[in-house]
Protein backbone atom coordinates (compact mmCIF):
# COMPACT_ATOMS: atom_id res chain seq x y z
CA UNK A 1 0.00 0.00 0.00
CA UNK A 2 1.30 3.16 -1.03
CA UNK A 3 0.80 6.15 1.98
CA UNK A 4 -0.66 9.64 0.78
CA UNK A 5 -0.33 12.99 3.06
CA UNK A 6 -2.94 11.84 5.39
CA UNK A 7 0.33 9.81 6.86
CA UNK A 8 2.83 10.40 8.95
CA UNK A 9 6.32 8.48 7.78
CA UNK A 10 9.26 8.28 10.08
CA UNK A 11 11.80 5.87 8.26
CA UNK A 12 15.25 4.56 9.76
CA UNK A 13 18.01 3.58 7.48
CA UNK A 14 15.93 3.49 4.22
CA UNK A 15 15.20 0.46 5.07
CA UNK A 16 12.11 0.26 8.25
CA UNK A 17 9.17 2.74 8.65
CA UNK A 18 6.83 3.77 10.78
CA UNK A 19 3.26 5.55 9.95
CA UNK A 20 0.65 7.10 11.53
CA UNK A 21 -2.22 8.41 9.96
CA UNK A 22 -2.50 11.91 10.47
CA UNK A 23 -6.05 14.09 11.30
CA UNK A 24 -4.19 17.02 11.32
CA UNK A 25 -1.16 18.89 11.79
CA UNK A 26 -1.65 21.25 14.75
CA UNK A 27 1.97 23.45 15.04
CA UNK A 28 5.53 23.18 13.33
CA UNK A 29 8.44 25.35 13.77
CA UNK A 30 11.97 25.64 13.85
CA UNK A 31 13.86 26.56 17.06
CA UNK A 32 17.53 27.51 17.06
CA UNK A 33 18.00 23.54 17.98
CA UNK A 34 15.73 21.79 16.24
CA UNK A 35 12.31 21.68 14.04
CA UNK A 36 9.33 20.88 16.21
CA UNK A 37 5.75 19.44 14.54
CA UNK A 38 3.00 18.31 16.57
CA UNK A 39 0.16 16.22 15.05
CA UNK A 40 -3.60 15.33 15.71
CA UNK A 41 -3.25 11.21 14.94
CA UNK A 42 -6.60 9.29 14.04
CA UNK A 43 -5.68 6.75 16.71
CA UNK A 44 -2.63 7.69 18.40
CA UNK A 45 -3.57 10.72 19.79
CA UNK A 46 -1.22 14.17 19.78
CA UNK A 47 2.28 13.08 18.16
CA UNK A 48 5.62 15.08 18.78
CA UNK A 49 8.22 15.30 16.09
CA UNK A 50 11.45 16.46 16.42
CA UNK A 51 13.78 16.56 13.30
CA UNK A 52 11.54 14.25 11.58
CA UNK A 53 11.38 11.91 14.34
CA UNK A 54 8.90 10.51 16.38
CA UNK A 55 9.06 11.56 20.45
CA UNK A 56 5.93 10.84 21.35
CA UNK A 57 2.43 9.82 21.09
CA UNK A 58 -0.55 10.21 23.90
CA UNK A 59 -0.80 6.44 23.61
CA UNK A 60 2.46 4.94 24.01
CA UNK A 61 4.38 6.91 26.01
CA UNK A 62 3.80 5.78 29.69
CA UNK A 63 5.82 2.55 28.43
CA UNK A 64 8.88 4.75 27.61
CA UNK A 65 8.13 7.52 30.42
CA UNK A 66 8.15 4.89 32.92
CA UNK A 67 11.56 2.70 31.74
CA UNK A 68 13.06 6.04 31.75
CA UNK A 69 12.30 6.71 35.36
CA UNK A 70 11.15 3.62 37.87
CA UNK A 71 13.91 1.18 36.64
CA UNK A 72 16.76 3.18 37.38
CA UNK A 73 15.28 4.70 40.67
CA UNK A 74 14.49 1.53 42.06
CA UNK A 75 17.94 -0.36 41.56
CA UNK A 76 19.16 2.51 43.57
CA UNK A 77 19.20 2.46 47.33
CA UNK A 78 17.98 5.82 48.14
CA UNK A 79 17.80 8.21 45.17
CA UNK A 80 17.30 11.88 46.65
CA UNK A 81 18.47 13.89 44.01
CA UNK A 82 17.67 13.22 40.57
CA UNK A 83 19.08 15.17 37.40
CA UNK A 84 17.14 14.50 33.80
CA UNK A 85 19.10 15.45 31.36
CA UNK A 86 16.77 16.24 28.28
CA UNK A 87 13.64 15.21 28.21
CA UNK A 88 11.82 18.30 27.75
CA UNK A 89 8.09 17.07 26.97
CA UNK A 90 8.31 16.63 30.92
CA UNK A 91 6.62 13.00 30.81
CA UNK A 92 9.89 11.12 32.69
CA UNK A 93 10.04 14.22 35.20
CA UNK A 94 6.17 12.79 35.96
CA UNK A 95 7.57 9.88 36.44
CA UNK A 96 10.52 10.77 38.73
CA UNK A 97 8.29 12.51 40.88
CA UNK A 98 6.16 9.98 42.25
CA UNK A 99 8.95 8.65 43.88
CA UNK A 100 8.37 10.12 47.41
CA UNK A 101 12.00 9.40 48.60
CA UNK A 102 12.61 12.36 45.60
CA UNK A 103 13.77 15.79 47.24
CA UNK A 104 14.59 17.23 44.26
CA UNK A 105 14.59 16.70 40.65
CA UNK A 106 16.21 18.58 37.80
CA UNK A 107 15.43 18.54 34.11
CA UNK A 108 17.95 20.57 32.00
CA UNK A 109 16.54 20.58 28.43
CA UNK A 110 18.44 22.64 25.74
CA UNK A 111 15.47 23.86 23.79
CA UNK A 112 12.61 25.65 26.11
CA UNK A 113 10.12 25.19 23.35
CA UNK A 114 9.51 21.91 23.62
CA UNK A 115 8.90 22.07 27.20
CA UNK A 116 6.26 24.97 26.56
CA UNK A 117 4.78 23.02 23.47
CA UNK A 118 4.62 20.11 26.01
CA UNK A 119 2.55 21.94 28.28
CA UNK A 120 -0.23 23.46 25.57
CA UNK A 121 -0.63 19.89 23.72
CA UNK A 122 0.33 17.64 26.17
CA UNK A 123 -0.85 18.93 29.56
CA UNK A 124 -0.80 15.35 31.00
CA UNK A 125 2.67 15.15 30.73
CA UNK A 126 3.43 18.74 33.02
CA UNK A 127 1.41 17.72 35.98
CA UNK A 128 4.37 17.59 38.14
CA UNK A 129 5.81 20.86 37.00
CA UNK A 130 4.57 22.84 39.53
CA UNK A 131 5.85 20.50 42.34
CA UNK A 132 7.98 22.16 44.45
CA UNK A 133 10.78 19.63 43.84
CA UNK A 134 10.64 20.26 40.34
CA UNK A 135 13.74 22.44 38.55
CA UNK A 136 13.08 22.77 35.45
CA UNK A 137 16.32 24.83 33.06
CA UNK A 138 17.56 25.01 29.85
CA UNK A 139 20.34 24.87 29.03
CA UNK A 140 22.79 22.46 27.28
CA UNK A 141 22.90 19.41 29.46
CA UNK A 142 26.53 18.64 28.12
CA UNK A 143 27.43 21.92 30.17
CA UNK A 144 25.03 21.66 32.56
CA UNK A 145 26.67 18.28 33.97
CA UNK A 146 30.48 19.61 33.34
CA UNK A 147 29.59 22.55 35.99
CA UNK A 148 27.37 19.79 38.58
CA UNK A 149 29.56 19.53 41.77
CA UNK A 150 31.21 16.41 42.25
CA UNK A 151 29.31 13.82 43.74
CA UNK A 152 25.84 15.70 44.12
CA UNK A 153 23.37 13.48 42.24
CA UNK A 154 22.16 10.31 42.83
CA UNK A 155 20.86 9.52 39.56
CA UNK A 156 21.38 10.91 35.90
CA UNK A 157 18.31 10.08 33.02
CA UNK A 158 19.28 11.00 29.79
CA UNK A 159 15.96 11.86 27.77
CA UNK A 160 17.37 12.82 24.62
CA UNK A 161 16.83 13.04 20.60
CA UNK A 162 19.13 10.13 18.87
CA UNK A 163 22.50 11.45 18.93
CA UNK A 164 22.71 13.40 15.99
CA UNK A 165 22.74 17.72 16.30
CA UNK A 166 22.43 19.19 19.69
CA UNK A 167 22.07 15.33 21.50
CA UNK A 168 25.37 14.16 19.49
CA UNK A 169 27.56 14.87 22.44
CA UNK A 170 24.97 13.08 25.28
CA UNK A 171 26.42 9.74 23.81
CA UNK A 172 30.31 10.32 24.29
CA UNK A 173 33.27 9.03 26.68
CA UNK A 174 33.75 12.65 27.78
CA UNK A 175 30.48 13.43 28.68
CA UNK A 176 29.85 10.55 30.68
CA UNK A 177 32.89 11.06 32.24
CA UNK A 178 31.44 14.20 33.69
CA UNK A 179 28.39 12.24 34.81
CA UNK A 180 30.40 10.09 36.93
CA UNK A 181 32.19 12.97 38.40
CA UNK A 182 28.57 14.39 39.40
CA UNK A 183 27.62 11.19 40.49
CA UNK A 184 27.76 10.25 44.52
CA UNK A 185 27.91 6.71 45.94
CA UNK A 186 25.69 4.53 44.04
CA UNK A 187 25.06 6.38 41.82
CA UNK A 188 22.99 5.62 38.58
CA UNK A 189 22.91 6.57 35.14
CA UNK A 190 20.32 5.71 32.33
CA UNK A 191 19.93 6.45 29.12
CA UNK A 192 17.48 5.80 26.05
CA UNK A 193 19.76 3.48 23.65
CA UNK A 194 17.54 3.15 20.45
CA UNK A 195 16.37 -0.78 19.10
CA UNK A 196 18.54 -3.92 19.51
CA UNK A 197 17.04 -4.59 16.01
CA UNK A 198 18.51 -1.69 14.52
CA UNK A 199 21.04 0.21 16.16
CA UNK A 200 22.83 -2.40 18.64
CA UNK A 201 26.57 -2.05 16.28
CA UNK A 202 26.11 1.68 16.18
CA UNK A 203 24.30 2.78 19.26
CA UNK A 204 23.76 0.09 22.04
CA UNK A 205 27.85 -1.66 21.80
CA UNK A 206 29.27 1.38 21.51
CA UNK A 207 27.22 2.85 24.66
CA UNK A 208 28.77 0.07 26.63
CA UNK A 209 32.04 0.46 25.72
CA UNK A 210 31.89 4.47 26.41
CA UNK A 211 30.13 3.82 29.57
CA UNK A 212 32.70 1.45 30.63
CA UNK A 213 35.53 3.72 29.20
CA UNK A 214 33.99 6.37 31.67
CA UNK A 215 34.89 4.35 34.42
CA UNK A 216 31.44 3.00 34.95
CA UNK A 217 31.64 -0.37 36.87
CA UNK A 218 28.79 -1.87 35.47
CA UNK A 219 26.22 -1.63 32.52
CA UNK A 220 23.18 -2.96 31.42
CA UNK A 221 20.35 -2.56 29.06
CA UNK A 222 16.56 -3.43 29.92
CA UNK A 223 14.49 -3.70 26.75
CA UNK A 224 10.39 -2.96 26.58
CA UNK A 225 7.77 -2.56 23.87
CA UNK A 226 7.31 0.89 22.08
CA UNK A 227 5.16 0.95 19.02
CA UNK A 228 5.87 3.91 17.64
CA UNK A 229 9.96 4.12 18.00
CA UNK A 230 12.09 2.47 15.10
CA UNK A 231 11.13 -1.28 15.19
CA UNK A 232 8.58 -1.13 18.00
CA UNK A 233 11.37 -2.74 20.12
CA UNK A 234 13.36 -0.30 22.65
CA UNK A 235 15.84 -0.20 25.47
CA UNK A 236 17.77 1.66 28.53
CA UNK A 237 21.13 1.64 29.36
CA UNK A 238 21.65 1.59 33.04
CA UNK A 239 25.24 2.29 34.16
CA UNK A 240 26.10 1.85 37.69
CA UNK A 241 29.30 3.86 39.45
CA UNK A 242 30.25 1.50 42.09
CA UNK A 243 29.51 -2.31 42.37
CA UNK A 244 26.70 -3.92 40.23
CA UNK A 245 23.25 -2.39 38.80
CA UNK A 246 21.16 -4.17 41.44
CA UNK A 247 17.73 -3.74 42.07
CA UNK A 248 17.71 -2.53 45.54
CA UNK A 249 14.35 -1.64 46.52
CA UNK A 250 12.52 -4.66 44.99
CA UNK A 251 10.28 -4.79 48.14
CA UNK A 252 8.82 -1.17 47.42
CA UNK A 253 8.78 -2.14 43.63
CA UNK A 254 6.49 -4.88 44.59
CA UNK A 255 4.65 -3.34 46.80
CA UNK A 256 4.08 -0.12 44.31
CA UNK A 257 2.79 2.97 46.36
CA UNK A 258 1.97 5.24 43.38
CA UNK A 259 -0.41 4.23 39.83
CA UNK A 260 1.34 3.12 36.69
CA UNK A 261 0.56 1.47 33.49
CA UNK A 262 3.13 -0.46 32.76
CA UNK A 263 5.79 -0.85 35.39
CA UNK A 264 5.63 -3.09 37.86
CA UNK A 265 8.70 -5.45 39.59
CA UNK A 266 8.01 -8.21 37.55
CA UNK A 267 8.01 -5.75 34.70
CA UNK A 268 11.61 -4.42 35.91
CA UNK A 269 13.29 -8.11 36.65
CA UNK A 270 12.28 -9.49 33.11
CA UNK A 271 13.81 -6.37 31.54
CA UNK A 272 16.87 -6.63 32.48
CA UNK A 273 16.81 -10.21 30.45
CA UNK A 274 19.45 -10.04 27.13
CA UNK A 275 18.46 -11.73 24.20
CA UNK A 276 21.32 -14.34 22.92
CA UNK A 277 22.66 -11.58 19.70
CA UNK A 278 22.58 -8.87 22.30
CA UNK A 279 24.26 -10.61 24.97
CA UNK A 280 27.29 -12.19 21.65
CA UNK A 281 27.80 -8.17 21.02
CA UNK A 282 27.88 -6.72 23.73
CA UNK A 283 30.42 -9.86 25.41
CA UNK A 284 32.29 -9.78 22.23
N1 LIG B 1 11.55 10.14 24.13
C1 LIG B 1 12.32 10.75 23.15
C2 LIG B 1 13.04 9.83 22.23
O1 LIG B 1 13.69 8.85 22.66
O2 LIG B 1 12.97 10.07 21.04
C3 LIG B 1 13.16 11.84 23.71
C4 LIG B 1 12.23 12.97 24.05
S1 LIG B 1 12.82 14.45 24.67
C5 LIG B 1 11.67 15.52 23.87
C6 LIG B 1 14.36 14.78 23.88
C7 LIG B 1 14.91 16.14 24.27
O3 LIG B 1 16.33 16.13 24.25
C8 LIG B 1 14.49 17.29 23.34
O4 LIG B 1 13.56 18.09 24.01
C9 LIG B 1 15.81 18.04 23.06
O5 LIG B 1 15.67 19.44 23.11
C10 LIG B 1 16.70 17.51 24.18
N2 LIG B 1 18.14 17.63 23.94
C11 LIG B 1 18.85 17.29 22.83
N3 LIG B 1 20.14 17.59 23.01
C12 LIG B 1 20.28 18.13 24.26
C13 LIG B 1 21.37 18.63 25.02
N4 LIG B 1 22.62 18.66 24.53
N5 LIG B 1 21.12 19.09 26.27
C14 LIG B 1 19.87 19.08 26.80
N6 LIG B 1 18.80 18.62 26.10
C15 LIG B 1 18.99 18.14 24.87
Amino acid sequence: MTLDENWFSETDQDIIGFSLRIREKLHEEQTPFQKIEIYDTVGFGRLMVIDGCVMLTDRDNFIYHEMMAHPVLFAHPAPKNVLIIGGGDCGTLREVLKHDCVHMATQVDIDERVTRLSEQYFPQLCDSNDDPRARLLFDDGIAHVKSAGPGTVDVIIVDSTDPVGPAEGLFSTAFYRDCLRALGRDGLLVQQSESPLLHADSIIGPMHDSLRAAGFLDVMTIHFPQASYPSGWWTATIAAKDGTVGFHREQAAEALAFHSDYYNAAIHRAAGATPEFLRRKLSG
